[in-house]
C-alpha cells in the first residue's frame, strides 16, 4: 500500500471565505501516483472547515447567511469562550460545517457525485492555516 501527505496552506483576506481546492486535491491526488484508495482533506485548523457542496456562489451566500443566523460573530460578549479570543462563533461554525472529507480514488481520479466539489471554509482568517491531504491504497 502507498501513502501520500501534502499540506495546503491558505491566508485569506477576509474573516470568513470559502474557497473551492477541487483543483489542488486533484493535483495531489495525481502527484500521488494512486489509483485506487481513500483520500481524506481535513482543516489543520479549529475555526475552518473542510466540506463538499455545490460550487455555486449563491449557495454559499446562503452557508454564510445560515451560519451567521446560528452563531453571530458579534456581539463578541455573547459568548463564554470570547475572554481571551474574539472566535467562539468561527468555533461554532467549524463544527456545524465539519472537519473532513473523504473521498474514494476510482481509477487515479477522485469519485465525486454529481456536482460535487471541495472547499475550505474559513470563519477566522486573516492568517495562516492548514489544510492537510493524506491517500492510501496502490
Ligand atoms: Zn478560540
Amino acid at each position: 500500500m502507498k501513502s501520500y501527505r501534502k499540506e495546503l496552506t491558505f491566508h485569506t483576506k477576509t474573516r470568513r471565505d470559502y474557497i473551492n481546492i477541487t483543483s489542488q486535491v486533484e493535483s495531489a491526488l495525481v502527484e500521488s501516483g494512486i489509483r485506487e484508495g481513500l483520500c481524506l482533506v481535513n482543516a489543520m485548523n479549529i475555526t475552518a472547515s473542510v466540506f463538499i457542496n455545490d460550487n455555486e456562489s449563491g449557495l454559499h451566500r446562503d452557508f454564510e447567511r445560515w451560519l451567521e443566523k446560528l452563531a453571530p460573530e458579534k456581539p463578541y460578549n455573547q459568548y463564554y469562550h470570547n475572554g481571551y479570543e474574539d472566535n467562539a462563533d468561527a468555533h461554532l461554525k467549524r463544527s456545524i460545517m465539519g472537519r473532513e472529507a473523504v473521498l474514494a480514488v476510482t481509477g487515479g481520479r477522485l469519485d465525486f457525485g454529481t456536482w460535487e466539489q471541495i472547499f475550505y471554509g474559513e470563519f477566522d482568517g486573516m492568517r495562516d492555516k492548514r489544510v492537510l491531504i493524506k491517500i492510501i491504497g496502490e
